[in-house]
């Protein structure tokens, strides 16, 4: 494609997306095709000879579109939000036109010293200490591996980095039995094994009951087990359980054992000052992930990982063959030495577009409104009596379920009721278990949603709910 027809090309992608953006409530949320079906309209073999720009977009409306689900739909309840905003998708333009790597400082000094100033514009309007300073990974689940390796490195002093895990004893990990699955699967990675992945009680309110976190360590030590990590999670999935990281912190403070903070959705509502108690404790932390391509309108992959002593974090990872050595080496970041990969996109850009852009009080007034509309669905549901609130309002979270009166299977009925909502392609929800019972989350964080969307997903639950019963 020569440059002349980039530009024209550009042109109507532009216009394309603008167009996207206005009417992707016409678009069903979640995507409504079957297993297959788009690999089934692909070629089987690649083409030999290149093909007009024009038969490409053609077959990405008709072909990917209807395979896309939409996630900045106003009506994506699911999981958490996965936000772009116009100034990031701006900005994602120019970091793909650059094409340029940021693993080193010389391979884009702009794109390291960017990074070094949002990661600390972050830090501030979250309320977090200045003992911490951080880069931008890919996702939490590699943040935490970071972590999990760091800690593990410090338990053995850098032996096993060196030589492996012979003759160290048994590492052991402590996380909420309400925390995320990456944990489990960074300890299978990290070596750990997932056998030592210990599942601390939650509490009534869904948040690690430290007490037994205190009894379950000694408990270890006493078999001769080494407690490695203590993972505290700010906003669980499933229901957005908020452990209680200073009485966490002093345990591991008592102890010298590594404390991770894992606050990925949460995260984000840190720039409201009325939940910065949340964090109350996270000086005692060594190191903290939230992403802001969760709910701070930046486009994936978006995701702060702060440490507290950022010499141990490359000790883990640094490796310094020749040709990876800079004229600068020396006296400059290297993010390269910060976590997994080598080659980093400029993830900076966009988060400087995206703050400027909103300002710190205008992605506030943003979650405001989020947690506001959440509140506004979880009322709602709470003073239906067909309705069961499972687990309480959590910023913008909550869970429920369909109780009609005597019906006997309420597993199997609210299993009915999302599949038909889901189907319906008018809103799109996510299911969860608490306490064994399968229940609907509801989270909003979707940059456009407005009462009338919840308005209208109130009416399309209790229509279903009524009309599956019948
Ligand atoms: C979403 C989430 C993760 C995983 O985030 P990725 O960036 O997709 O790896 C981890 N922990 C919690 C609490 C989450 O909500």
């Amino acid at each position: 494609m020569d440059k002349e027809r980039f530009r024209q090309h550009a042109h109507e992608l532009v216009d394309w997306i603008a167009d996207y953006l206005e009417s992707v409530e016409d678009y069903p949320v979640r995507s409504q095709i079957q297993p297959g079906e788009v690999e089934d309209r692909l070629p089987a073999f690649p083409p030999q000879d290149g093909e007009a720009f024009s038969a490409i977009f053609e077959e990405f409306k008709s072909v990917v579109m209807p395979g896309i689900t939409h996630w900045q739909h106003p009506k994506f309840f699911a999981y958490f939000p996965g936000n772009s905003s116009p100034p990031s998708v701006l900005a994602e333009m120019l970091t793909a036109a650059l094409g340029t790597n940021a693993m080193l400082w010389q391979t884009s000094p702009a794109a390291t010293e960017m990074e070094i100033r949002m990661v600390d514009w972050l830090r501030q309007a979250c309320g977090l200490d200045e003992g911490f300073s951080g880069s931008i990974q890919t996702t939490a689940s590699e943040a935490s591996l970071s972590a999990l390796l760091m800690a593990r490195e410090k338990c053995s002093d850098y032996r096993i980095n060196a030589s492996g895990f012979q003759g160290e004893p048994v590492l052991r990990i402590y996380v909420s039995a309400e925390a995320h699955s990456s944990i489990e699967k960074d300890a299978k990675i990290a070596g750990y094994g997932a056998d030592n992945v210990v599942k601390v009680p939650a509490n009534d309110d869904f948040a690690m009951d430290a007490d037994a976190l205190e009894s379950l360590i000694a408990e270890d030590e006493a078999r001769g087990y080494k407690p490695a990590c203590v993972i505290a999670t700010l906003g669980a999935t499933g229901t957005g359980g908020i452990d209680p990281l200073r009485r966490i912190g002093e345990i591991c403070r008592a102890k010298d054992i590594f404390l991770h903070v894992d606050a990925a959705w949460a995260g984000s509502a840190l720039i409201l000052p009325e939940w910065q108690w949340m964090s109350d404790g996270s000086e005692l932390a060594d190191s903290f992930v939230f992403n802001p391509h969760k709910w701070l309108l930046t486009n994936f992959d978006c995701s702060i990982h702060y440490v507290r002593n950022k010499q141990a974090l490359i000790r883990t990872f640094s490796i310094l063959p020749e040709y990876l050595k800079g004229a600068t080496t020396a006296e400059v970041t290297d993010f390269r030495d910060w976590g997994v990969p080598l080659g980093r996109r400029f993830r900076a850009l966009k988060l400087w577009f995206v703050l400027r852009s909103y300002g710190i009080k205008g992605l506030q007034d943003i979650l405001r409104r989020h947690i506001e509309l959440g509140k506004k669905a979880h009322d709602a549901l709470a003073a239906d009596p067909e309705f069961e609130i499972t687990s309480p309002l959590k910023l913008s979270l909550f869970t429920f379920r369909h109780t009609p009166y005597g019906m006997a299977d309420l597993d199997a009925h609210n299993e009915r009721l999302i599949r038909a909502l889901n189907d319906s392609g008018e809103a799109y929800f996510t299911q969860t278990r608490v306490h064994g019972k399968y229940v609907i989350r509801w989270q909003v964080g979707q940059v456009d949603c407005e009462p009338h969307h919840i308005d209208e997903a109130l009416n399309l639950i209790k229509l279903t709910a009524a009309r599956i019963n019948a």
